[in-house]
């Protein structure tokens, strides 16, 4: 096991009615600026379970936080933060929500120029930023227990991540029962998002540590189990209840500590989105099966080891087993209703000629845990994700 430095100081409620909880880890005196999403917490009542837990406190509120958050946007959220003296931020809504309050809350106090010089450094240059608690309405993307944002800059197709300690929401909660009114494709976006999360931290190769691999395949196991059962009863409580808490622990950094890391899908999937618009789980979906077929040669030992014990595969030779694998995870994916390939959003080797070109950019051609996902390799995954 390599060593590690494990900080997560995020305070969770999880459960049904724990956004009442809201009143007593808001500071009382904040100012504080509720942010959220296109306007669906309106609908589902979640905009006025908020209101009334924070009856007592002064609230302003900013709406239109749109999927795949906006540099753009976020920054009319800044100018209005300085404006109003506010000092406590409550993100209400999904990873986009609470991706955009994250960078809200380090550009308002930011101090050395254009806040997008901290998306460009990676998170180094953010040297405070303000409180900050959570809301989740979308289990995906773990951001309500994380450090880390992806932010969109619309005028230059560029989406780019950060991550900071002083990111961490000071709270969230997790009401499975908000979950209830997820469209279809949010569902399934979210075990696909969740599950690539977990296949980033263990897809990799063997680094001596049982535990955090039994982990990650234990939170395969559950969405593998879990995730259709939540697009056929969308209203089981312990089955949304089961999805919220993987997706959390699919990102909070337990299964990633001590072992080697991948990423190279979402690095090549944040392209396809700036580009193209595609879903974030979607581009997932479409580049981690070529993904792992192209570097199956590197990662052979892991991939047998999922082989075996998420998918049951124990017949054939190596090659064939891996392939299953491959297979039945990519199946996986479409149950949930999320296309695998590019030709199934329309896309085609145009497409494949400008992802690798922004890849060049943003200087994303080292990829991977052996840093050997060049810019060519990259090719080569888009080209048989056709
Ligand atoms: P999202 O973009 O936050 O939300 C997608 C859609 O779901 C929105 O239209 C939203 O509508 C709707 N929605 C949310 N909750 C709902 C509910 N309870 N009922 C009905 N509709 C609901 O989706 P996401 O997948 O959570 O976030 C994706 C973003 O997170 C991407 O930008 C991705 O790159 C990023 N991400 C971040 C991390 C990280 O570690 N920080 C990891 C992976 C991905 P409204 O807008 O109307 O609310
Ligand atoms: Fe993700």
């Amino acid at each position: 096991m390599h060593n590690f430095d494990f900080y997560n100081p995020t305070h969770i409620l999880f459960g049904q009615g724990q956004i009442a909880q809201l009143a007593k880890v808001v500071p009382a005196q904040a100012r504080v600026l509720m942010l959220y999403g296109g306007g669906s917490i309106k609908q589902n009542g979640v905009y006025d379970q908020v209101k009334q837990a924070l009856s007592g406190h002064t609230v302003r509120e900013f709406g239109g936080i749109e999927p795949n958050p906006s540099y753009e946007t976020l920054m009319r959220a800044v100018a209005l933060i300085k404006q109003e003296n506010v000092d406590f931020l409550l993100a209400v809504g999904g990873g986009s929500v609470i991706d955009g309050t994250k960078f809200i809350a380090a550009a308002a106090v930011f101090e050395d120029g254009d806040p997008w010089q901290i998306l460009e450094k990676g998170g180094k240059l953010v040297k405070a930023a303000l409180p900050f608690g959570s809301v989740l309405t979308l289990p995906a993307t773990g951001s309500e227990m994380n450090s880390a944002s992806v932010i969109t800059r619309s005028a230059t197709q560029d989406k780019l991540a950060f991550a900071s300690r002083l990111v961490y929401p000071k709270f969230s909660i997790l009401d499975p029962a908000v979950t209830y009114t997820l469209p279809a494709r949010q569902v399934g976006n979210g075990v696909v998002d969740a599950f690539v999360h977990v296949m980033e931290q263990y897809m990799t190769y063997p680094a001596d540590a049982p535990l955090q691999d039994r982990f990650a395949e234990g939170l395969l196991l559950t969405l593998i189990e879990e995730g259709p059962k939540a697009l056929a009863q969308p209203d089981n409580y312990a089955v949304r209840a089961n999805v919220m808490w993987s997706a959390t622990l699919a990102l909070n950094g337990l299964i990633g500590v001590g072992v080697p890391q991948d990423w190279a899908t979402h690095m090549v999937g944040h392209e396809l989105t700036a580009l193209y618009n595609l879903d974030h789980a979607q581009t997932l979906a479409v580049v981690l099966p070529s993904m792992l077929r192209v570097r199956k040669d590197s990662k052979r030992a892991k991939l047998l080891q999922f082989a075996e014990r998420v998918w049951n595969l124990r017949d054939g030779d190596e090659d064939s087993r891996i392939e299953a694998a491959i297979a039945r995870m990519q199946a996986f994916f479409e149950q949930m209703g999320v296309k695998t390939t590019l030709s199934g959003y329309g896309l085609d080797r145009g497409a494949v000629d400008a992802v690798v070109e922004a890849l060049i950019k943003h200087q994303l051609v080292q990829l991977g845990e052996h840093r050997d996902v060049t810019a060519e390799l990259s090719r080569t995954i888009l080209e048989q994700a056709l």
